[in-house]
């Protein structure tokens, strides 16, 4: 897995670990956006971690407050487990009420600095969503500041800003999602669907109910999670679709048109700019060469 000899910035060779650090706004998030990608890594001996930035207490229609915080953590460790995770951190921010103070970026710059990731994976802040929108900007707000000593002094500054990638959306202002890299998920989706069933409260409750289907799901845990891949497989493979030709540029075109599903990724400005080999040595379950 581990084969390239690129360096980035001075830092080791890729025959170690890569830290690979995913921010979402909710506990499932993560999973939504880069659930793919982390089977992938963990698979080749990659260390990854999730972090939500929000406890997940609004998401749900009959329960709130701590009883959902609480069995929404239990989803997370189930997830942290299945995938074999370094964390799945949840901090106790009310859902629905997250903003982009102060405390939060320190929060966010103490969490880079601590696990040193290679990679930081997460939202644009254009979405729907207030809390993605200023997840996105938390982690803006951090990059370049987890360098600056003076800042959360406490906490070991990092010698160099990550690489900072953003996940998939299809929000077009005020530009459309324009990813650098596109993966093939096809061998690891059933562990993404895997995971995402670990999310009960919101794959089979919360989401269903807000989008106006709850009726559609079955009761059976069988029978839900065969549920879940029909609900679920269009949108991966929906983004494998509309990057097409952004999977070719990786995998040459005759394999590009087999990928079914995908996950995708911008690279933020704000972050240190990976050149081909430095964003191979980051995805290194990308084909060896270009074809
Ligand atoms: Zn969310």
């Amino acid at each position: 897995m581990n084969s390239s000899e690129n360096h980035i910035n001075g830092a080791s060779l890729n025959t170690d670990p890569l830290n690979i650090l995913v921010f979402g706004a909710h506990p499932d998030d993560p999973d939504i956006s880069a659930g793919g990608v982390t089977a992938l890594y963990v698979a080749g001996g990659h260390r990854v971690k999730f972090v939500s930035l929000t406890n997940g207490d609004a998401g749900h229609h009959e329960i709130g407050g701590v009883e959902l915080a609480r069995r929404r953590h239990g989803e997370t460790q189930a997830v942290a487990s299945l995938q074999g995770l370094v964390a799945y951190q949840v901090l106790d921010n009310h859902d629905g009420e997250l903003e982009p103070t102060l405390a939060n970026r320190r929060s966010v710059i103490r969490i880079i600095r601590e696990f040193q990731p290679d990679l930081i994976l997460g939202p644009r802040p254009n979405d729907y969503h207030p809390d993605h929108r200023y997840t996105a900007q938390l982690i803006q707000d951090a990059a370049y500041m987890v360098t600056v000593p003076n800042v959360t002094a406490l906490t070991d500054h990092l010698v160099t800003n990550p690489v900072i990638a953003y996940v998939a959306d299809r929000f077009k202002r005020p530009y459309p999602f324009t990813p650098d890299v596109a993966v093939s998920i096809d061998e690891v989706i059933e562990r993404k669907l895997d995971a995402l069933h670990c999310h009960t409260s919101q794959v089979y409750e919360w989401l269903p109910y807000n989008a106006g289907h709850l009726e559609e799901v079955p009761s059976t845990e069988t029978a839900r999670r065969h549920w879940l891949t029909e609900k679920y497989l269009p949108r991966f493979a929906a983004i494998a679709e509309r990057h097409r030709e952004v999977l070719a540029r990786w995998y040459g075109t005759a394999e590009a048109n087999h990928v079914r599903y995908a996950e995708a990724f911008e690279i933020s400005e704000y972050g240190t700019q990976p050149n081909e080999a430095e964003l191979r040595r980051l995805f290194p379950f990308l084909p060896a060469a270009r074809r």
